[in-house]
């Protein structure tokens, strides 16, 4: 098992539930912007946000949006050694560097010592695609591991143990990899995700092969599903991926709905989608079944706690496999939203 880190209010590690990380495409700088970017990720679930400190207007407003942030803010440091004391003196609940890009062994030494005094993780990123060419001779998965465990050896060094790595590729199978190898090799959290993953569909689908493998292997105690796209979907990605291999947290209402075929007998993508609306509110564990006709629909879905299935002119409710009652057409969705109320 990994070991467990805090970061701000949030544990991960070492069986804690698996946190959901997003990052802001705001300028830091705009602290206002910023901060409704992350309490619109925050209402959608989101667990911690990361944000960029490239300069120091936005190592200024840094300070503030750490202040009002209802999540804690990780910094992204690039090169700059300076922008990350000033991020983690001004708030950051962890920082996001490469330690062989700070300038030398001083600067990292000063960076670590802030650290420690702080009290706050360090989040080690390798990526595949800026390897340093004396890993070139290993295979890309071997090669991003030893680039890795090299960066938690410099930070090691200076006394700096409350790590969390992330290698990132955009290959999906080099992301597996190289994740299972750090995993039988170190015991720190590790960030999953895969890389420049691209626009929604596919970055959605690379995204959830290569999270959800680890996942079902035990492996990765936070993620990122990075989209080409508005934020707030890399959360409901997230999600959806944690629940698709059964390691969502919270309780929620599952839409069970089949795909359609000439059987169908009623419009179920517009019913399926308004009580995925009517539910998105309501937090027990609950599995309801929009089906499309009554021959098959019921016996697909026997074990949903309740369900319609499509009939000609009346639809059959049922629930444990078995029919409670049946409808007229135009009044399904009113009493499903009923019998959904009583569960
Ligand atoms: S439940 Fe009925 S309508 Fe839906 S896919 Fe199966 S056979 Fe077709």
């Amino acid at each position: 098992m990994s070991k467990q880190v805090k970061i701000g209010k949030v544990t991960i590690g070492g069986g804690a539930p698996i946190a959901v990380q997003s990052m802001t495409n705001t300028p830091t700088s705009d602290a206002q912007a910023t901060l409704r970017q992350i309490e619109a990720l925050a209402a959608k679930g989101c667990d911690i946000v990361r944000a960029s400190v490239p300069d120091e207007p936005s190592a200024r407003a840094f300070k503030l949006i750490c202040e009002r942030s209802p999540l804690p803010v990780v910094a992204d440091i690039h090169y700059d050694f300076r922008m990350a004391i000033a991020a983690v003196e001004n708030g950051a609940a962890k920082v996001r560097l490469n330690p062989g890009n700070l300038g030398g062994e001083d600067k990292l030494k000063a960076v670590a010592d802030c650290i420690k005094a702080h009290r706050i993780p360090v989040r080690v990123g390798v990526n595949g695609g800026s390897l340093d060419k004396k890993f070139a001779h290993l295979p890309s998965a071997e090669a991003m591991c030893a680039s890795a465990l090299e960066y938690c050896g410099m930070l090691e060094k200076h006394g700096v143990s409350d790590i969390v790595i992330s290698v990132k590729s955009s290959c999906v199978k080099d992301m597996v990899e190289c994740n299972r190898l750090l995993a039988k090799r170190c015991e720190y959290p590790l960030h999953l995700g895969v890389t420049e993953a691209g626009l929604y569909t596919q970055g959605l689908v690379k995204s959830a092969v290569g999270i959800g493998a680890l996942l079902l292997d035990g492996i990765g105690d936070t993620i990122r599903v990075s989209l080409t796209d508005d934020p707030l979907k890399e959360v409901d990605a997230a999600a959806e991926i944690l629940k698709a291999v059964g390691r969502y947290s919270k309780p929620y209402a599952e839409i069970i709905a089949c795909p359609t075929c000439a059987r169908t007998q009623i419009n179920v993508k517009e019913l399926a989608e308004k009580v995925r609306e009517y539910t998105a509110g309501i937090h027990k564990n609950l599995q309801i079944a929009v089906m499309g006709c009554i021959v098959n629909g019921i016996g697909e879905s026997a074990h949903c706690d309740i369900g319609v299935a499509g009939g000609k002119e009346r639809s059959a409710l049922f629930k444990d496999g078995k029919i409670i009652k049946t409808v007229d057409n135009k009044d399904i969705l009113d009493e499903l939203l009923k019998q959904i109320d009583k569960l």
